[in-house]
């Protein structure tokens, strides 16, 4: 009986080995759409266009972000010593309220500069300027395109108001806040509930 159990398990674990290598494989190969192959690259200005999808989100490891449709256009200045990234960003992506908790469309828009420099001085390395091999010859920008996308986003994301001014969060679930804001303050769960929820 034991040896069928230990059978069983090891079938599980190869079966489970087999289907991770299948899914790193497959978001390599999604992955390679964001891989600029500069070393073949002229000097001067080169564009690319990118668009990030929920395959994207899916696949990123430890995304916090599971949908979205992101348009992102990269400006490439390739000069002989560095390269110089120009990313403008411009969509949404599904967040959940930090009110009424239901998700919702978030708008993202904006731009930012990425600036590759070669040689092994890492100390210059800043949130702008990042510091690659002489040899290398390629540069994974899907990374950069998520840190990107999650820098717009606020600390706190809550449904915008619609054209007069009204909240746009669950209507059922801002009732129930707002009975629960007038219920007796001296019960100190509510209050504590309530400070929760106005964090
Ligand atoms: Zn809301």
């Amino acid at each position: 009986m034991k040896i069928i159990y230990i059978r069983l398990y090891l079938i599980g674990l190869i079966y489970n080995f087999a289907a991770q290598k299948k899914e790193e494989k497959e978001s390599m190969n999604y992955f390679k759409q964001f891989v600029i192959q500069f070393g073949g690259l002229k000097n001067g200005d080169h564009q690319f266009n990118f668009d990030v999808s929920d395959e994207f989100f899916e696949k990123t490891e430890y995304s916090e972000i599971s949908n979205g449709t992101v348009n992102v256009d990269v400006l490439l200045n390739k000069q002989e010593n560095m390269l110089v990234f120009n990313f403008v960003i411009s969509g949404f992506v599904v967040v959940n309220c930090d009110r009424c908790s239901y998700p919702f469309d978030f708008e993202v828009s904006g731009g930012r500069k990425l600036i590759v420099k070669f040689g092994e001085e890492k100390y210059e390395e800043t949130d702008e300027i990042l510091i690659i091999s002489k040899t290398a010859h390629q540069i994974d920008l899907s990374h950069y395109i998520y840190e990107y996308i999650n820098l717009l986003l606020p600390i706190k994301k809550i449904h915008p108001e619609d054209e007069n001014g009204n909240s746009t969060c669950n209507p059922e679930v801002i009732r129930k806040l707002k009975i629960l804001e007038n219920q007796d303050s001296t019960n100190p769960r509510w209050t504590e509930l309530i400070k929760l929820k106005k964090k």
